[in-house]
């Protein structure tokens, strides 16, 4: 049996696995300290703590359950990285810079059983949620990446919209989140975060519950249930009469901006029309609405959809503005190294094949 990854658990249930193994309680604050703040990359590093401790560490935990396969860097400093996982599966992370500083996009599942006709993510169902320990392996991977080039820079960011549905692996989305966020390890601010869902509504209802300051982004992609139907097969299960709602009590408990995502499909979803629709629902949020245009990054598989000609975007931006909708078209990153969700993950097991 594989062990377990120990960037998986919390310090309170560090605390009480050391509590339980009858070492003392600062044990667990010492080589939490060691992990994110020091950043060995051994049990054995950790020079305050005993040698059994060490021991009883190594018998139970792993440190580094993802094996680096690629990294890919872009001409704009983008870094993608495509790792293994014990079981063979591949998994891929993004590095990218920011105006406002480095920000990393993690992977929650290994495929996505969501399966939007557009994403390539979606393509494979899903073989299995990830780990808690291993979500947070991958910022510790890129963080240890950053190390090592040696200009002391610090993950600022982080985005939770690579591959998989992360509200249909909850429970380790929310530990993974508390721990990036403590302020004793790496301590990401939580206004620092996004999470992106397709649109579990009734997850949307226990993120909210659960208070963690953590930003929001729906990927609404379209404004009426005909449409996001023909997009995303999830609106069946979820349309927009039980998604709306959802979003509005997340807003009224946490009066956070919501970021709502919406690529721009040429010929599909780009028309005037639907612009004026979407202006329409979201009037009565549009003080916490924040729409981000996304241009398709085109994906072999499904040839049916293109990117949207300049002037649709331009039209869909102007028409949204006018209606007083904030919003901005996204600013694209890494695209000579398939930077786009799934891509360099889809890519390799092609070759694989
Ligand atoms: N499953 C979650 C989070 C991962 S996808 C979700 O769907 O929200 C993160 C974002 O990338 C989503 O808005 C998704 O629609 C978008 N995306 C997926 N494939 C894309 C592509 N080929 N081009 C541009 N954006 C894409
Ligand atoms: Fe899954 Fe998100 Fe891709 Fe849809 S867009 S298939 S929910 S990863």
């Amino acid at each position: 049996m594989n062990k377990q990854s120990i960037y998986g658990l919390t310090i309170e249930q560090l605390t009480e696995w050391f509590l339980e193994n009858g070492q003392k309680k600062f044990r667990a604050q010492q080589v939490w300290e060691w992990l994110y703040k020091k950043r060995v990359k051994s049990f054995s590093e950790m020079s305050n703590i005993n040698k059994q401790c060490i021991q009883l560490l190594e018998e139970q935990f792993e440190m580094h359950t993802l094996q680096l396969e690629i990294k890919q860097e872009s001409k704009d400093g983008t870094v993608k990285f495509l790792f293994k996982l014990p079981d063979g599966n591949l998994i891929e992370t993004v590095l990218m810079r920011q105006k406002y500083g480095l920000s990393v996009c993690v992977t929650t599942q290994v495929g996505c059983n969501i399966g939007c006709s557009f994403c390539a993510s979606g393509i494979l169902r899903k073989n299995r949620d990830l780990t808690s320990g291993e979500i947070v392996e991958q910022i510790m991977n890129v963080q240890l990446h950053l190390d090592e080039v040696g200009k002391d820079e610090r993950v600022s960011h982080v985005v939770v919209m690579g591959i998989g549905e992360p509200f249909d692996n909850f429970t380790n989305l929310v530990t993974f989140l508390k721990n990036i966020n403590s302020p004793k390890g790496l301590a990401i601010g939580a206004r620092h975060i996004t999470v992106s869902t397709s649109g579990l509504a009734p997850k949307i209802y226990e993120f909210a519950d659960l208070d963690l300051q953590v930003n929001l982004a729906i990927s609404l992609h379209a404004p009426n249930n005909e449409l996001r139907t023909q997009i995303m097969k999830i609106n069946r299960a979820y349309p927009l009469e039980k998604l709306m709602p959802a979003i509005d009590y997340y807003l009224e408990k946490t009066n956070r901006r919501i970021t709502f995502e919406y690529i721009l499909l040429n010929d599909v979803n780009d028309h005037k029309e639907e612009a004026l629709q979407l202006a329409k629902l979201l009037q009565n949020k549009r003080h916490l609405a924040y729409v981000n245009l996304i241009p398709y990054n085109p994906v072999s598989e499904h040839i049916q959809y293109k990117r949207s000609e300049k002037e649709s975007i331009l039209e869909f931006y102007d028409t949204l503005k006018k209606n007083g909708i904030n919003c901005v078209v996204r600013q694209e990153h890494g695209t000579d190294i398939d930077a786009a969700c799934g891509q360099l993950r889809s890519k390799q097991l092609k070759k694989a094949k």
